[in-house]
């Protein structure tokens, strides 16, 4: 006999004449995230996605895959009674039966003393109303499993029983997922990906909305070591997870670094440097169809930025910048951080390219007309060219041992 585990859809049932699109995507998604345990299949009916596995597969890890999809708002192991051709009293026993079994499982687990059942009848011709088919597994409970009392209001385990056409279901465990929508719903955005603590959790919450990303590292090697690129792809591997692999197009800063400490005034050298990297971005999104830049600013965090720096910054590029954590608070950032995993991994001291020729002043209130008079003095166009031609690219596969 097979595992069962039911998946329910959070925001993507409430798309109306979209929903069939949104559960095809999610149920790929879900194939995909599943696609190294052999005999897994995954379908859809009337609302719900059913998970099936071989008794072999490795259960803690279906259920932790699953549950990081995007668009899944929880899954439940869940015990599967074939009801089909049976009388209402006829099913009612065979489920009962099942519930007894379960329950006798949970109490030699984890000692459990009280339970509460909860059903649901999804079927509506069935004949039996969902309070009393409650109050019938609770009685067979009861008889089957002596030790056991009832508690409404504060059980040990609470047992869902769910009646649907032909299948009877139960369970008692709800993990919840992340919500949002299934990964190839919303586009294909690039994301400027530092080994901060910030740019990951933007990358989260763009893909938590389906959109799917690349994602362009900047380093100025020798100043920046081979190890602060490892932790960057290290944090890839980890964004993965949720992201599907990632390409990350590396690009070394260093020749426009150099340019811009060698020409232009040294408090501007941080707003310079970050019009570059959204240019040297903004060339490589459009080759390769993405149509957003995402980065991990916060308003105020640091000099870059301000809401003036922001201004001055977005004015280098045409194609919109998503910046989704720009109201959020710094710990808060950091809780999501930690919920997401990456937060241990950012936290790595390894140097990054904007601390290389940090200027000790840097304007926090830059002016654009200042600004471009300052570039006026170097090759913008042929320096960004440059630096988007030499851009070498990685792919980064989801971590697999978490
Ligand atoms: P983070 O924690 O994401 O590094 P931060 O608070 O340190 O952010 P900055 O260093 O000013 O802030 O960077 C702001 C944003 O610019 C980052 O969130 C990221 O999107 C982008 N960025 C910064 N450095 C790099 C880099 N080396 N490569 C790619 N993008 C970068
Ligand atoms: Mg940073």
């Amino acid at each position: 006999m097979d595992n069962i585990y039911i998946v329910r859809c959070g925001e993507t049932a409430l798309k109306g004449d979209n929903k069939p699109y949104f559960e095809r995507m999610l149920v790929q998604r879900i194939k995909k995230v599943l696609e190294s345990e052999e005999g897994v299949c995954v379908e859809r009916t009337d609302g719900l996605i059913f998970v099936r596995a071989p008794q072999s597969a490795d259960q803690e890890l279906i259920v932790r895959r699953a549950s990081r999809v995007f668009g899944v708002d929880s899954i439940s192991p869940a015990r599967e009674i074939d009801i089909s051709g049976m009388t209402a009293e006829d099913a009612l026993s065979a489920v009962g039966a099942a519930a007894v079994e379960v329950m006798l499982g949970l109490i030699k687990e984890r000692g459990v003393k009280t339970f509460k059942v909860e059903a649901k009848r999804a079927d509506k011709t069935f004949p039996v109303q969902s309070p009393q088919i409650a109050r019938q597994m609770g009685a067979f409970i009861l008889k089957g499993c002596r030790v056991l009392k009832v508690d409404v209001h504060e059980p040990d385990v609470q047992l869902y029983v769910n009646v649907r056409r032909n299948k009877a279901y139960i369970y008692e465990r709800k993990i919840h997922g992340f919500g949002g929508l299934p990964l190839g719903t919303n586009g294909r955005g690039l994301v400027l990906l530092s080994g901060g603590i910030d740019s990951p959790v933007a990358a989260f919450m763009m893909a938590h909305r389906g959109m799917v990303l690349d994602a362009v590292h900047f380093h100025s090697y020798p100043y920046t070591s081979e190890r602060a690129w490892e932790k960057v792809k290290d944090l890839a591997g980890l964004l993965a997870v949720y992201c599907g692999k990632l390409r990350i197009f590396s690009v070394n800063l260093l020749p426009v670094q150099e340019q811009i400490v060698q020409n232009c005034p040294e408090e501007e050298t941080t707003i310079l440097v970050r019009r570059f990297m959204m240019r040297i971005a903004e060339r490589i999104a459009k080759e390769q169809g993405c149509m957003m830049l995402i980065t991990g600013e916060d308003l105020g965090q640091v000099a870059s930025q301000t809401a003036e720096a922001l201004v001055v910054t977005d004015a280098a590029v045409s194609l919109p910048v998503m910046r989704p954590l720009i109201g959020m608070d710094k710990v808060d950032i950091m809780e999501k951080a930690k919920e997401i995993g990456t937060y241990e991994t950012s936290i790595q001291p390894y140097e990054d390219c904007c601390t290389v020729f940090l200027p000790k002043h840097p304007s926090t209130k830059p002016k654009l007309e200042k600004i471009l008079m300052s570039e006026s003095l170097l090759d913008c166009e042929a320096l960004t060219e440059a630096a988007a031609a030499s851009a070498e690219v990685t792919v980064i596969q989801p971590r697999s041992d978490i």
